[in-house]
């Protein structure tokens, strides 16, 4: 569970995130939906600790996280760009946080093992990165994300760089493991279609602030400004 309260995030005289509260339940999907520069990008960083808000707290399971450094929060990411690491295999890759966190070897193993195997990737482990499609190196960093079981995840544009027929089935693979894990999710797009295809609610942006926040039936049904209704509009 994730609770945004009153977050305002200014750089310098620019202040891009206002009034932004949110509540991400306990194995709840939520996308942030909107253009680019709206500050969807920053809402996440602030979740994951890379930025601090100017005003507001962020929660994480009821704990107030807002002076917390990034290593110190239960959060696993993933970016639009893999963000492997290049000289690992695969198993090194998925490993990585584990080795990080002191676990031993065999276990580090066993656990690789099983994330590969949810993410499709069984038997791959000794690859690396280079001999893999896009597509199998954004299930690599799903499963280096989910392998330290984090409590909270975070997905930046995931999808964006793939090819519209693997995003497609991958959109539906990572609901399947985010339900299967019940791990509160935060998804940033600019995507409407991918947005309301994927969560249980989706907060439109616009101009550093949350326009509307609903299920993408109410958000499609009813939209509460003429900026939802012709953003989502886009869709047809
Ligand atoms: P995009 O999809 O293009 O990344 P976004 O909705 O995620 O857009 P943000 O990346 O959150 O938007 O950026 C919101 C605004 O904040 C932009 O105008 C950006 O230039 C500004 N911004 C973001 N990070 C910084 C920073 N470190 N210093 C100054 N300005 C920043």
């Amino acid at each position: 569970k994730v609770a945004i309260r009153s977050v305002q995030k200014s750089f310098g005289a620019n202040t891009v995130v206002r009034d932004f509260d949110l509540t991400i339940g306990e194995g709840e999907f939520i996308s942030l939906l909107g253009p680019s520069g709206c500050g969807k990008t920053t809402v996440l960083r602030m979740v994951a600790g890379f930025e601090t808000p100017t005003r507001g707290t962020i929660e994480i399971d009821g704990q107030d996280v807002t002076a917390q450094r990034p290593n110190q929060r239960k959060i696993g990411m993933m970016f639009q760009s893999y963000a492997l690491f290049p000289n690992l295999t695969v198993a090194g890759n998925v490993g990585f946080g584990l080795k990080v966190a002191g676990l031993p070897r065999e276990k580090i193993a066993a656990r690789v093992d099983e994330m590969l195997a949810t993410v499709g990737l069984k038997g791959f482990g000794a690859r690396y990165p280079y001999q893999l499609s896009g597509g199998q190196q954004q299930r690599v960093a799903l499963a280096r994300a989910i392998a330290p079981q984090p409590r909270v995840l975070l997905l930046d544009e995931p999808l964006s760089a793939l090819d519209a027929k693997i995003r497609v089935s991958l959109r539906a693979e990572i609901r399947a493991i985010q339900r299967q894990l019940g791990i509160s999710t935060l998804f940033v797009t600019h995507d409407q279609e991918e947005a309301m295809a994927m969560s249980d609610r989706v907060v439109v942006m616009t101009g550093g602030k949350a326009d509307q926040v609903g299920t993408p039936a109410e958000i499609y049904s009813r939209p509460a400004t003429r900026f939802v209704a012709e953003f989502i509009g886009a869709l047809n």
